[in-house]
């Protein structure tokens, strides 16, 4: 098979390897398309605190068609187009049982901690498929990994209609986070100093936007939003001045909710999440969260495609990643089609 290998940062090639070979439980996927993510991109420029290098086999955001499986199939048969669910968890520690896997302390993410998806065969278990409906395209199938990300964040914040949203980084996660959050029926304002990203919002028929580039965060929102801050703030930024000054961004008693990794230490002024009694919460991936994903993509809630900039051949994933390092601006959610 041929892979998306990552060797160091800054060293990433289209691969030859051995075939997986097919295990107990698992199904061997023949790979559609895959997504790149902030993850890969972290992994190239040498930042991410997360990657183990090298990796043989980067990405986590992969659909494709069940080629061959084993015995425990789950109600899966050859030929299923399936989504993969890329975290792998040990079942055993007190988050695994408590149900919240994505929090497992053991926590494998494939792409990340051992293989990933931008493989033309990919190995991958059973429980972790799950089937895409037969009116879903592959291009709408590719984002549901990346919504449940997004969705995680809007119940890790407990969004209700009505609320009033702050979403800081118009990446394609914040984007989605968004969309998550105005198909809740909340008011989401975007934040991110990019102005062809707020346009891409615009599009999207968001109304709220704050351009932080020349301004502080606090400031616009006050402004934008008539002196009434947000309830909810999610930062999908990752940010040290955005993180920052979260804590002014919102009114008093909201939740904030970190999804962004900052590529350094940030400081917070404790003093104001205790004056403010604000819930501070992180967001790590998504937990059981793919059916709602593919519910909000198959009904038309939430408009996932519109996120799409490009999609290139297996053979043009090793410049696409460069090119998203170096000029991130060109891009929103890139994607590689594995086999046609
Ligand atoms: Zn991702
Ligand atoms: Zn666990």
């Amino acid at each position: 098979m041929r892979a998306v290998c990552l060797e160091e940062p800054y060293k990433i090639y289209v691969k030859e390897l051995p075939d997986p070979v097919l295990a107990d439980g698992q199904a061997l996927v023949e790979i559609k398309l895959c997504g790149v993510c902030g993850t890969e991109v972290g992994g190239f420029k040498g930042v991410s605190p997360v990657v183990k290098y090298p990796v043989l086999g980067v990405g986590h955001e992969a659909v494709g068609v069940v080629k061959a499986i084993g015995e425990d199939a789950g109600g899966f048969r050859v030929g299923d187009r399936v989504s993969l669910e890329p975290y792998i968890t040990c079942g055993e520690c007190h988050s695994c049982r408590e149900g919240r896997c994505n929090n497992c302390v053991s926590l494998q993410t494939c792409g990340v901690h051992r293989p990933g998806m931008m493989a033309t065969l990919f190995s991958h278990p059973v429980p972790l498929l799950h089937r895409i409906p037969g009116d879903m395209s592959w291009e709408q199938a590719v984002m549901i990994e990346p919504l449940s990300i997004g969705i995680h964040a809007n119940h890790r914040a407990g969004v209700k209609k009505g609320e009033r949203v702050l979403v800081a980084g118009a990446g394609p996660i914040g984007i989605l986070a968004a969309l998550v959050a105005r198909a809740y029926g909340a008011l989401p304002i975007i934040a991110d100093p990019m102005e062809e990203r707020l346009d891409v919002c615009r599009r999207l028929g968001f109304e709220l936007l704050c351009n932080n580039s020349r301004e502080d965060l606090p400031g616009l929102l006050l402004k934008v939003l008539d002196g009434s801050l947000p309830s909810i703030a999610i930062d999908c930024s990752g940010a040290v001045p955005v993180v920052e000054c979260l804590a002014d961004c919102v009114r008093h008693g909201a939740r904030v909710v970190f999804v962004g990794w900052p590529k350094t230490v940030c400081s917070i002024d404790v003093s104001w999440y205790i004056r403010k009694e604000l819930n501070l919460l992180g967001s790590r991936n998504s937990n059981h969260e793919f059916l709602e994903s593919i519910e909000l993509i198959g009904s038309g809630a939430v408009r996932a495609t519109e996120l799409i900039t490009s999609i290139v051949p297996l053979d043009g994933a090793p410049d696409l990643i460069r090119d998203l390092a170096e000029r991130p601006g060109r891009h929103l959610k890139a994607v590689v089609r594995i086999n046609a």
